[in-house]
C-alpha cells in the first residue's frame, strides 16, 4: 500500500460543533455533542487533506527530503538531520554520503519533494538521468571530499540543481535563496501536519476552532 507509506493513514477535516475536527475516519456520533454525524449540510461533509508526502521513488525529476534517519511522521522532531537527494526518471534517489554517491531504489518513500522540471520540459527529461551520472561522475564526489557542514548532500543536490540551471540558460540559485523559496514552505506544512497526524494518532481526533469558511 504506496499511499500508506507515503502519508500512513490519511487524514480527514469535517466540522461539528464550530470546530474543525480531524480524524482518520469520521465517527458515527461528534466527539462533542453526541449527535450523528451525518453530511446532511455541504460544510459537515468530510473533506481528505493532502500528505505533504510523496513517495519519492515515484517523483521523477525531483529534489527529495527526508529525515537522515526514520522517517517524518514517526521520528522527526523538527530538528533532526534532513538527508536530501536527486530523483531520476525511473525512481532511483541519488544523493551524497560520506560514503560518495548513493543510488537507492528504496529509502525515500515518505519524501517531502520539490518537483524541479517545468512540464513539458521534454528535452531536460530526456537528457535528466544522462546529466545526472555524468555529474555523478565529477572527482568532486568522491568519498573522501565529503565534508558534514561545507561539502554534504546539500551541496550535491544545489550544485545539480545549479548545473540543470545554467544548461537551460537560467541563472544560479544560492542555497539560502532555494531553502527560503522552495524547502522551507515545505517543511513548514510538513510539521504541521507532523503535529495533527500525532495528535490524531495518539488521541483519536483533533479539534481545532472551525476556520472561517475557504473561498
Ligand atoms: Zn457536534
Amino acid at each position: 500500500m504506496q499511499a500508506t507509506e507515503a502519508g500512513r493513514r490519511r487524514l480527514v477535516r469535517f466540522h461539528h460543533c464550530r470546530q474543525d475536527i480531524y480524524c482518520f475516519e469520521v465517527p458515527p456520533q461528534c466527539p462533542f455533542c453526541g449527535q450523528g454525524v451525518g453530511a446532511r449540510r455541504l460544510e459537515e461533509a468530510a473533506l481528505s487533506i493532502d500528505s505533504p508526502f510523496v513517495d519519492g521513488h515515484r517523483e521523477k525529476c525531483s529534489f527529495l527530503l527526508k529525515p537522515t534517519q526514520g522517517t517524518f511522521l514517526r521520528d522527526y522532531d523538527g530538528h533532526s538531520d534532513l538527508h536530501v537527494g536527486i530523483s531520476s526518471t525511473h525512481g532511483t534517489v541519488y544523493s551524497y554520503t560520506a560514503l560518495g554517491v548513493q543510488r537507492d531504489g528504496e529509502g525515500w518513500e515518505q519524501s517531502v519533494s520539490v518537483p524541479l522540471l517545468p512540464p513539458h520540459a521534454w528535452a531536460l527529461l530526456n537528457q535528466w538521468d544522462k546529466y545526472l551520472e555524468d555529474f555523478c561522475a565529477a572527482a568532486t564526489w568522491l568519498p573522501h571530499r565529503y565534508e558534514e557542514n561545507l561539502h554534504n548532500c546539500y551541496t550535491f543536490a544545489l550544485a545539480f540543481i545549479n548545473a540543470v540551471l545554467r544548461a537551460d540558460g537560467s541563472g544560479p540559485l544560492d542555497k539560502h535563496e532555494f531553502t527560503e523559496r522552495f524547502v522551507l514552505p515545505r517543511t513548514r506544512t510538513a510539521s504541521k501536519y507532523i503535529t495533527l497526524h500525532r495528535a490524531v494518532e495518539a488521541h483519536g481526533f483533533h479539534a481545532t476552532a472551525m476556520q472561517p469558511a475557504e473561498s
